[in-house]
């Protein structure tokens, strides 16, 4: 037993969610102690007013023990009270958890000190100390405290106790049953009241694992599908943050799109020239471009592979689509971005497709994307570096150059 106490003097406090689950748990159990408790005491002092209403009482003699008795019951009127109002909060914040606390510490000092009181006088008249036993079994074994804070008020009453019984008169006939009750019943529900604790602050702290783990684990695959849908290189989406963008149209559905295929003239020879590594800035400059320009939910930009970029304009007229169109150019101009090695011009060049068409349903979007893949297709088998714009599939717009080539 020393060595359980001298152990349980250095565990390590609990954290600040074990004390809240505590407090939480405490304010239930204070409510059920405390109907209890009422229940009990009236029951008793009622019993006790009726036997001693006979010639021989004195109410002086009594003074102390009704005071006991009515000190008890106030403090259980009182925490019965607390307990209703907060019993059913979810979110308990750290200064009522140190009030909780509190509120239980006086509990038991007050209940184990006035029922230490009443049962030395029901030792002297009756030969019994129930009520004392019943709270030292309540303060310890119901209520969850640590051990480090139950003991020494246990202890100090039951020493109290135990020397009041040895000194009373008639120690010989009931006293020494009760002493030997006392002290097992002590021991006992301190040994209760240690396992109590610590079950439940094993599996709080198991609970409370489980939760940092969740979190741990939500916040993983949140990142990883991020990483899943971003394009590497140029932190734009890939086709499978396209695939889950399809998810958000979904919700948008019908509405007027327009599907954009930009792809870099000659990118190759731009690799051949420069080197890889410079053709990979490119690629992330002309990233960085596209998603400046896509913010907002209308607009949505991704890398569809190598030098090829997808752009999605949501209920975009066709002045707009050229506004756009020609934004991008004036933005990567500005960049002053050379290449010596192409054939159109002695800068970086693109060659643009896109369509324009009303998307009822999702798989729309696979036409609206093989009009635009044509539109482009027209631009690179002719002049490269223009645009060209269709509507369900249909030329809508192109330069006189093209046209040529028709
Ligand atoms: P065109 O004008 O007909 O589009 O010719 P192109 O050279 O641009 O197109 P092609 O399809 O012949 O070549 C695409 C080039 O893009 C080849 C490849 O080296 C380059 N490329 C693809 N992905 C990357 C990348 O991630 N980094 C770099 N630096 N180059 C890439
Ligand atoms: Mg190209
Ligand atoms: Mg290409």
């Amino acid at each position: 037993m020393k060595k359980l106490f001298a152990n349980l003097s250095h565990s390590p406090p609990a954290s600040i969610y074990i004390q809240r689950e505590f407090a939480k748990q405490n304010i239930k159990r204070l409510f059920l102690v405390s109907i209890f408790s009422l229940f009990m005491l009236s029951t008793i002092f009622f019993i006790n007013l009726y036997a001693h209403t006979d010639t021989t009482y004195n109410f002086k003699d009594y003074k102390g023990y009704v005071i006991c008795y009515i000190l008890i019951i106030a403090l259980n009127i009182f925490t019965l009270i607390y307990a209703f109002k907060h019993r059913r909060k979810q979110a308990i914040s750290f200064e009522q958890t140190k009030k909780i606390n509190a509120i239980i510490f006086l509990y038991v000092w007050i209940t184990l000190l006035s029922s230490c009181y009443i049962s030395n006088y029901d030792q002297q008249s009756h030969g019994q100390i129930v009520i004392y036993l019943v709270y030292d079994f309540l303060c310890s074994c119901v209520v969850i405290i640590p051990l480090r804070k139950t003991m020494i008020p246990i202890l100090f009453c039951t020493i109290l106790l135990s020397i009041a019984i040895i000194f009373n008169s008639n120690f010989i006939t009931s006293g020494q049953f009760n002493l030997i009750l006392l002290l097992l019943i002590t021991v006992l529900t301190l040994s209760l009241n240690y396992l109590n604790y610590h079950i439940m602050k094993q599996h709080l702290e198991q609970n409370q694992r489980l939760v940092e783990e969740k979190q741990v684990s939500k916040m993983l695959t949140k990142e990883l599908r991020a990483a899943a849908y971003t394009d590497e290189l140029t932190n734009l989406s890939n086709r499978r943050g396209y695939l889950h963008h399809l998810d958000y149209l979904q919700t948008q559905l019908p509405c007027k799109m327009t599907v954009l295929m930009i792809d870099i003239d000659c990118f190759k020879k731009y690799n051949d020239y420069y080197g890889h590594a410079y053709g990979d800035i490119v690629l992330a400059k002309v990233a960085s471009t596209l998603h400046d320009l896509c913010t907002g939910p209308n607009r949505f930009a991704s890398r569809w592979g190598g030098e090829e970029f997808l752009v999605l304009l949501q209920n975009h007229t066709k002045n707009e689509v050229h506004r756009f169109y020609k934004q991008f150019l004036n933005r990567i101009n500005s960049y002053h971005i050379q290449h010596v090695a192409s054939e159109t011009a002695d800068y970086l060049t693109f060659s643009i497709g896109g369509n324009s068409q009303t998307i009822i349903h999702v798989d729309d979007m696979n036409t609206c994307i093989l009009h635009a893949d044509e539109a482009q297709y027209m631009v690179k088998h002719s002049t490269k570096n223009d645009f060209v714009l269709m509507e369900n599939g249909k030329i809508i717009s192109m330069s006189d150059s093209i046209a040529q080539y028709q």
